[in-house]
């Protein structure tokens, strides 16, 4: 199945053995992703070294993302790492590490005391368990659980109403963007960004680091980041929709438009977007998806997202693989329902340069004449990433000698990026083009494909040529 629409996987201990990653890489899955508000470094060392041996093997490409915890506030540790809360309870929350139960538990973050009030309400998991401040005492909060339910280890903790006074990079991203540059990690997934600050705030470290090769994914996941969401897209080189948090920051039942918007936003603006959290929820413990969830994901295919996510159901779900194998089938189906030439001509006014001129024909002809690939050499990945942007009806099989190159393009709808050893010589190009496509795509006598990029190779940074090939 070589599907269009990329998936980024999180790793975590259902996942975490090398033959269940090797598995997941032969099921589709595009990016690997591990998220700092629970892996250690250890742990993902461990999967890092693990994905660059099987890619080795396997004569992959597989990405890797580090998703940072950003400025938030979260639970401490439990005593058998979860405690279970009745509505009516009067539960100390503390401001210093203690092992939680269900008549207390610790935060993350001391000045919370300062900043709340009575009657402020604490959202935790998500919103899936409240409480209410009713006394504030010097080192504790005093508060009633406002429903029955359990909370762990390590759990998001909201305010309701009040901006906490968090700094825009903490220490710790600051390390954990530091470990992903040593680890040669492909994106960094940056939360809580509230305005284009934030994003540059790690770009910096980034430039200070002489790494120019890190993606930064901006996580959408408050009002305040909505509001300020081109200025965010203008920095970025994607937006994930993380519904997680966002659901809880602002009304549930406003997420599936600002989702339908960001999405529509990136595309305009040519860079990707993510579609992530409870995708495939009931998958944790089900075989079978419900069909509410599997519409959620055609339909994040469908309004054009170039990645579609999985949290828990791969990290501490029950069916992982089984999971992953259903996501890629929803999206095959979908994607036959896509309308290619009406994202093409969303594209019309904008692009009127030349590499714009150049993939909006190469899509144009791939889907008019029913082209079975379109071949990018490409040592930046620019006509690459151009030429998803078009959302052409084929896929786009990316060709360059840069691992670094063909990692970064592992999140772009339709591209399938492939390391190649050298690209100097345009017939050589060809030839090895060809070879690709018949390893990745099964093709007929007389099928078409189109070779584009931009030629003399290593010399120009725009795409210049477009030339179709019979097989
Ligand atoms: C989310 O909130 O949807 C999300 C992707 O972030 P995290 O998994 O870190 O909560």
């Amino acid at each position: 199945m070589l599907n269009k629409t990329k998936v980024v996987v999180t790793i975590g201990p259902a996942t975490m053995e090398k033959e269940q990653i090797k598995r997941l890489m032969q099921n589709g899955m595009d990016v690997v992703r591990l998220n700092m508000s629970h892996a250690d470094y250890h742990f993902c060392t461990d999967i890092i070294e693990k994905v660059k041996e099987l890619n080795q093997e396997l004569h992959l490409s597989i990405a890797t993302m580090l998703d940072l915890m950003g400025p938030e506030v979260r639970t401490g540790e439990f005593i058998n790492g979860q405690a279970y809360f009745r509505k009516g309870d009067k539960v100390r929350i503390y401001m210093d590490p203690v092992m939680g139960d269900s008549t207390k538990f610790s935060v993350s973050y001391s000045d919370l005391i300062k900043e709340v009030g009575y009657n402020t309400i604490i959202k935790v998991k998500d919103g899936l368990m409240l409480f209410e401040v009713i006394d504030i005492q010097s080192d504790f909060l005093v508060c009633e659980a406002l429903n029955d339910g359990t909370i762990g280890n390590c759990q998001s903790v909201k305010v309701e109403g009040v901006k906490l006074h968090l700094p825009r990079m903490t220490k710790k991203d600051e390390t954990d963007i530091i470990f992903a540059h040593k680890m040669g990690v492909d994106f960094l997934a940056l939360s809580h960004v509230s305005g284009p600050e934030d994003v540059l705030a790690a770009s910096d470290i980034l430039i200070n680091l002489k790494n120019d090769h890190i993606g930064l994914i901006s996580k959408i996941e408050n009002e305040e980041a909505v509001d300020n969401l081109d200025q965010i897209i203008r920095v970025s080189d994607g937006v994930m929709v993380a519904r997680g948090d966002l659901g809880v920051d602002i009304p549930l039942e406003r997420v599936p438009g600002v989702q339908k918007k960001i999405i529509e936003k990136c595309h305009k603006a040519g860079i990707v977007s993510i579609v992530a959290t409870e995708l495939l929820s009931s998958m944790e413990s089900s075989i079978r998806p419900t069909r509410a969830e599997v519409s959620d994901v055609a339909n994040a295919v469908l309004d054009g997202a170039d990645a579609v996510m999985l949290s828990n159901e791969t990290t501490i779900g029950k069916f992982p693989i089984e999971t992953l194998n259903m996501m890629e089938k929803i999206i095959n189906s979908a994607e036959r329902d896509i309308d290619y030439l009406d994202f093409l001509s969303r594209k019309d006014e904008k692009d009127t340069d030349i590499t714009g001129m150049i993939s909006h024909s190469v899509a144009e002809c791939a889907s008019r004449l029913k082209c079975c690939a379109i071949i990018a050499p490409t040592m930046s990945g620019y006509t690459a990433r151009k030429m998803s942007n078009c959302r052409p009806r084929c896929p786009i099989i990316a060709v360059s000698p840069n691992e670094e190159t063909v990692k970064s393009l592992q999140l772009h709808f339709a591209v399938n990026p492939v390391l190649i050893d050298e690209m100097k010589d345009f017939d050589k190009i060809i030839e090895v083009s060809k070879k690709v496509t018949f390893e990745l795509i099964s093709t007929s006598p007389g099928d078409k494909i189109i070779i584009t990029g931009g030629y003399p190779f290593k010399d120009v940074k725009t795409t210049n040529f477009m030339k179709i090939e019979e097989l």
